[in-house]
């Protein structure tokens, strides 16, 4: 294909991070695929360098106020770049998106919904029309007066306020009331108002039980007495009134301590008291009772979102179908209504066709994958009718059944058709197959990577002796007859229900490694990452995590606690450790990076601690931690960097001006060990590191496991926002890797080949073969079938997704699932 300036898009020069000087054209209108392993440059080029640029020429060109602050932000560094048209970027969400937005949010269905309901909808007799917003929980017109349109309400009840119904009120019988002196005050004052707090809670009259736990009244009475609890029969009335006493109910006081106490551990304190419920007002559809009131194929609005989108699709295609009679008075209405209902039916078919028919609209996005979610964007995007864009999208196959991987290939075909171009950094082969034009990066990671290996149509990449990838493609390696392993006891599982899980029973093989497949939404993440987990958690002693709650409005749009319905009935005795290794991010700001999250930086500061000039200053290694105040930078408090506020977009982060993004003070940073100061120290790759702490063990050990996971390429300072779902999750697992292993061990690992070049998997394979070898078990959730196919043990879910998925198709040695003729994850195993 030559590759001239007006069909190309043609870089030159680009040396951001890793990249060494690179040019490289690249054709429009085409699905360009950047391959090379993890830590290559693929992103440094697809996104740092192109996606950067556009977006900085596209804000240049919005406003001189947004240009002024552009230009503190970081330019790519790249001496040119031609033919660059506008960019959208489809990345995989880093960090926890907020938890008000939805499926119907994110790809606007619910617009559409709104505009349907209010429009098409039947109305009750007599009520008038409702604009769309009354259709919206946020908005005033729509939210439901008693929760506010968050759809929960807290709750108090007897049980939680009085756990314990045979003690008497002197007894502290009301356990919500204040320990101290001033829940002494409350029950001097019920003493005043004539009660008896000497008999056992369960023995007062209802109504006096109601109203001392329930009331909102707040009577002002005289108190006389003291009734603590040695002065019992003997509390003598004084004549004169020692105080006038106010009393509050334990729900009032309960309510309003959460509400405005400033002290976290009032908050804490009270909010075991509190439960949260559905609001019964609106049943958790969060609209007021007018616009629950309106229908729309005889459900209501609420009703409509809680479908699975395959569902919403069958009611949506009947409306759309339906022939309007040319008598009908209410023609105009029925044409209105189909013309709304085929165009939120066509949204919807591209959602189900990227295999995401299992979800409803009023699923929150915190609950979803990053895969779905970025399936979710792109399914919107393909309905934009943008054209003329690059989409730059990161690993669009990650969550995706090789099975439901063509529909993804469809999309992104769809996309290119109407005239746009894809840039995608993968690692799917069958992705890589479908490319027009592949960009090889590499040929390894990090300062061995930055070049471009090889630019050209797939075919031509099968001669470049040097290429990773061109090894994993094409060469057939001769399989290797492997041994299986046997499993020295099963973990059994029964009646297990969660999310689309039946009352399942499963059985999983001890001492070996098992993969858990199926196609996406079939529920493996319900079986292993929850059910499995909880279950064990909960043998082993484990309490469940509880995050103490902000405020209100945070706890309330949490998602409510579901627990997993079943039992373990046998294996647990070979079970004495469970460690899972998700991909959650290691920590939600900047503060926490790599190098703190694996415990090597305490021994990294103790070295700066131990240098003679630290010791002449009396420095200790806390003050050469960026978390306290002496050593670090003031005007960033060791961040390394500001925000700035940019109108109408999202806020954009920049070197502090200060420190130059260092972090800490210059005194601290006066302290040299071999020559690097703390903060030269914390921009050393893991692989550069492991040269420069070649003698020190404890800061080795940690090292050694980053670079076994593939993660050499990796800065040690690197903020945990920065890195992907599967690069938390190699850390994670190697901070495990670096301790001792002392057999037992339960792993679980939700798709750890996530963001992993093949050449890397292999690596991340020996491994948890070592794990198992150790006398460990392994269980993980897995696409590849590179993976699945060398596990000694394949569980495989399904049939399909959702409602008809939540089974276990087929199971046993990867031979015999491949047999399977219901499985669909049998035609793709390698055996
Ligand atoms: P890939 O996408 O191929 O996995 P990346 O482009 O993410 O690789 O990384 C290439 C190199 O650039 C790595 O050595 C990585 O550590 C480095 N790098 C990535 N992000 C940054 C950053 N924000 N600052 C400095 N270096 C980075
Ligand atoms: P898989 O891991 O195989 O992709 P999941 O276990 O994530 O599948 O999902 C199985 C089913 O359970 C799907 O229908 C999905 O929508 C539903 N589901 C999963 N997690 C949740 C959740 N947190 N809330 C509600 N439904 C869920
Ligand atoms: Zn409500
Ligand atoms: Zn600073």
């Amino acid at each position: 294909m030559p590759c001239d300036a007006d069909h190309c898009i043609q870089v030159r020069g680009a040396r951001v991070h890793n990249l060494k000087n690179i040019s490289v054209d690249l054709p429009r209108n085409a699905l360009v695929v950047f391959t090379g392993i993890s830590g290559s440059g693929k992103s440094s080029l697809a996104f740092g360098t192109l996606f950067a640029e556009s977006q900085r020429r596209y804000l240049d060109s919005v406003s001189p106020y947004a240009r002024r602050l552009i230009d503190q932000v970081d330019e790519p560094d790249v001496d040119t770049i031609e033919g660059l048209p506008p960019a959208v970027a489809l990345q995989q969400q880093r960090g926890t998106p907020s938890a008000r937005s939805s499926v119907g949010s994110v790809t606007t269905i619910s617009n559409g919904l709104r505009m349907l309901y209010s429009r098409a909808g039947r109305y009750p007799r007599g009520q008038k029309i409702l604009y769309a917003d009354s259709f919206s929980p946020n908005t005033p017109e729509g939210a439901c007066p008693r929760c506010h349109g968050i759809g929960r309400v807290f709750e108090v009840t007897e049980k939680l306020l009085v756990p314990d119904d045979t003690k008497t009120i002197r007894e502290q019988a009301v356990a919500a009331w204040p320990p101290a002196w001033q829940g002494q005050n409350l029950r001097d004052i019920l003493v005043s108002l004539g009660h008896d707090i000497d008999k056992p809670w369960k023995k007062l009259p209802k109504k006096t039980r109601d109203w001392i736990l329930f009331t909102d009244e707040t009577p002002v009475v005289p108190v006389y007495t003291r009734s603590g609890l040695n002065d019992a029969g003997d509390s003598q009335q004084a004549a004169t009134p020692r105080y006038m006493g106010t009393f509050t109910s334990a729900r009032r006081y309960v309510l309003h301590s959460f509400a405005t106490t400033q002290s976290h551990r009032t908050k804490k304190r009270v909010s075991q008291f509190m439960q949260i419920s559905q609001c019964p007002d609106c049943d958790g559809k969060k609209l007021k009772q007018e616009s629950l009131s309106v229908k729309f194929a005889g459900l209501d609005i609420g009703e409509l979102s809680q479908l699975t989108l395959t569902e919403l699709a069958v009611r949506l295609r009947d409306a759309a179908n339906a022939k309007p009679s040319t008598s009908d008075l209410h023609r105009e209405k029925a044409i209105v209504a189909q013309r709304i209902a085929s165009d939120i039916l066509a949204r919807v078919e591209t959602l189900t066709n990227l295999g995401l028919g299992y979800l409803s609209l009023q699923r929150s996005t915190p609950t979803l994958s990053p895969g779905e979610l970025q399936r979710l964007r792109l399914a919107t995007q393909l309905r934009s009718q943008l054209f003329g864009v690059v989409y730059v999208l990161d690993e669009p196959s990650a969550g995706l059944h090789p099975a439901d991987t063509k529909a993804l290939l469809g999309a992104l075909d769809e996309l290119k058709q109407s005239g746009n171009s894809l840039f995608v950094v993968e690692h799917d082969i069958s992705v890589i197959q479908h490319a027009d034009w592949i960009v090889d990066i590499g040929p390894q990671a990090g300062v061995h990577g930055g070049e471009v290996v090889y630019s050209g149509p797939l075919s031509g990449l099968r001669k470049v002796k040097e290429s990773t990838t061109a090894k994993c493609l094409f060469s057939s390696k001769p399989k290797t007859k492997r041994e299986l392993r046997q499993p020295t006891g099963w973990l059994k599982l029964q009646q297990i229900e969660r999310n689309n899980l039946p009352g399942l029973d499963a059985d999983f093989p001890l001492g070996v490694l098992t993969t858990v497949t199926g196609v996406s939404g079939s529920g493996k993440s319900s079986l292993v990452s929850q059910a499995v987990v909880e279950l064990v958690g909960e043998a082993l002693g484990k309490k469940k995590e509880v995050n103490a709650p902000e405020g209100e409005a945070d706890l309330l749009e949490q998602e409510p606690e579901t627990s997993t319905g079943g039992s373990i009935v046998a294996g647990m005795n070979h079970v004495r450790r469970l460690i899972t290794v998700d991909q959650k991010p290691i920590g939600r700001t900047p503060r926490s990076n790599l190098a703190t999250y694996t415990g090597l930086f305490d021994h990294v500061r103790k070295l700066f601690a131990l240098t003679r000039k630290a010791k002449a200053r009396r420095y200790d290694s806390g003050r050469f931690s960026f978390n306290v105040a002496k050593g670090r930078c003031p005007n960033c408090e060791g961040a390394g960097f500001v925000s700035v506020e940019l109108l109408f977009m999202p806020s954009v982060y920049t070197p502090c001006p200060v420190c130059r993004g260092q972090r800490y003070n210059d005194a601290t940073l006066e302290i040299t060990y071999r020559d690097k100061n703390i903060a030269e120290v914390l921009d050393l790759t893991v692989e550069s590191a492991h040269k420069f702490f070649a003698d020190e063990t404890p800061v080795l050990r940690a090292l050694d496991a980053l670079l076994h996971v593939g993660l050499g390429y990796l800065r040690l300072g690197q903020p945990a926002t920065e890195l992907s779902g599967g690069e938390a999750q190699r850390i994670k697992l190697a901070s495990e890797l670096q301790r001792a292993q002392r057999g037992d061990t339960l792993y679980v690992l939700d798709e750890p080949t996530t963001g992993l070049h093949p050449a890397d998997v292999s690596m991340l394979m020996s491994q948890l073969n070592g794990l198992v070898e150790a006398g460990n078990t392994v269980i993980m959730v897995e696409h590849d079938m590179q993976v699945a196919s060398g596990s000694d043990w394949i569980i495989d879910i399904g049939p399909g997704a959702g409602d008809k998925g939540g089974r276990i198709v087929a199971q046993g040695p990867p031979a015999k699932v491949a047999k399977s003729k219901h499985s669909r994850t049998a035609p793709f195993l390698l055996t």
